[in-house]
């Protein structure tokens, strides 16, 4: 169990510190940005860019947020259940994804 906490701890700390280079990658994160006079054609590709990273920056926050609620749960004793049925999510799963909140069964449901 302490195994699991180490690689979620870690896991946390590699999607924190991803988030912040990406962050420095952002092109609208560059001080002179608004100020150049870049071609309509740059603003464009920096735009995509600023969104890409943006979604990028969404997802690994997201992560990091089920990762929080992981390390809450091993805390508590109740982590590696699935959250709906209750059921012990597969240890093969877990070791997959550490942060599974949801059983395999549970998570193709809700997908769905
Ligand atoms: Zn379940």
């Amino acid at each position: 169990m302490s195994e699991q906490k180490k690689r979620l701890e870690e896991e946390r700390r590699k999607n924190l510190n991803q988030i912040e280079v990406l962050k420095k990658d952002d092109p609208f994160a560059d001080p002179d940005h608004a100020s150049d006079n870049a071609a309509v054609d740059t603003d464009v590709r920096e735009q995509v860019g600023h969104d890409t990273i943006e979604a990028e920056i969404k997802d690994m926050q997201k992560r990091v947020g089920e990762i929080d609620s992981a390390l809450k749960k091993i805390n508590k004793n109740q982590y590696g259940y699935c959250e709906r049925c209750k059921k012990p999510i597969l240890e093969a799963r877990l070791k997959l994804i550490p942060e599974a909140s949801f059983c395999i069964d549970c998570e193709k449901r809700l997908r769905k």
